[in-house]
């Protein structure tokens, strides 16, 4: 199942995709799967980040190649950060470059969605806990991220969170450890890799992240982004692909 959050005339909306109509689901994504009318057609319509999280929970260095291309050593244990949810756009929206960094850059990464409350999760239990998988940018401002001891600034700028285009339900944890990710700015490939090299898997980063903070329904849990980032310029167009899904576009101004 694809869902996706657009705009209507009385605000915004959740809906599922059927063929190439989109209908609304009158108790939200994470209740009962309710459909009402039509919102409209999918292409037609102005779709929002799929979520609204009350966090980003972020990993950095999660493929070795990324860590590598830094000078970086793999951590030993998962790396966590977090984004604001006042980074999040929509797919198509702009990627705004802030006037304090002088080379922001693109991360292609998997983007997990909390299905529900949880807490102190096991690794064996833990893909129960996802409603779905989309695609993510986790924009960064790399020089600002090098010259603070954290990374608050680099990667919470406004606009820095493009995310959709919609939510992909059902997937086994198998499915969700094979699927390609990849990253083209301009139409030209600056990164491609598969989930199945990850360093920490995504059950084992949810059951790492539940034993610090309660994950809520629409939380969004990012995975890590391979090798191959780089910098963007105004006029680019972003454009992260993962394989089962789609592509999440986004324009740099
Ligand atoms: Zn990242």
């Amino acid at each position: 199942m694809k869902i996706v959050r657009v705009a209507t005339e009385s605000g915004p909306a959740w809906g599922f995709v059927e063929g190439e109509e989109v209908l609304r689901l009158l108790h939200g994504p994470f209740d009962a799967l309710d459909a009402g009318e039509t919102l409209g057609r999918l292409n037609e319509l102005s779709l929002l980040a799929p979520v609204q999280p009350s966090k980003i929970v972020c990993v950095g260095r999660n493929y070795a190649a990324h860590a590598a291309e830094h000078d970086a050593e793999v951590p030993s244990e998962p790396l966590l950060f977090l984004k604001p949810p006042s980074s999040l756009i929509a797919p198509g929206a702009h990627i705004v470059l802030p006037e304090l960094s002088s080379r922001v850059e693109h991360e292609c990464e998997l983007a997990l969605i909390i299905g529900k409350r949880c807490r102190g999760v096991a690794e064996e239990l833990a893909w129960e806990q996802v409603f779905g998988i989309t695609c993510g940018n986790d924009v960064t401002a790399r020089d600002l991220q090098r010259a603070d001891s954290q990374w608050t600034r680099g990667k919470g700028f406004d606009t820095f969170c493009p995310l959709g285009p919609w939510i992909v339900t059902g997937l086994g944890e198998e499915e969700a450890s094979r699927l390609d990710v990849s990253c083209r700015v301009n139409g030209e490939l600056r990164q491609k890799a598969n989930t199945a090299q990850m360093v920490f898997s995504p059950a084992f980063l949810i059951a790492y992240m539940s034993q610090v903070m309660t994950l809520e329904a629409g939380d969004v849990i990012m995975t890590g982004t391979p090798s191959g980032v780089g910098p963007l310029e105004p006029g680019d167009l972003v454009e992260v692909s993962i394989g089962g899904v789609g592509t999440l576009s986004n324009p740099v101004v």
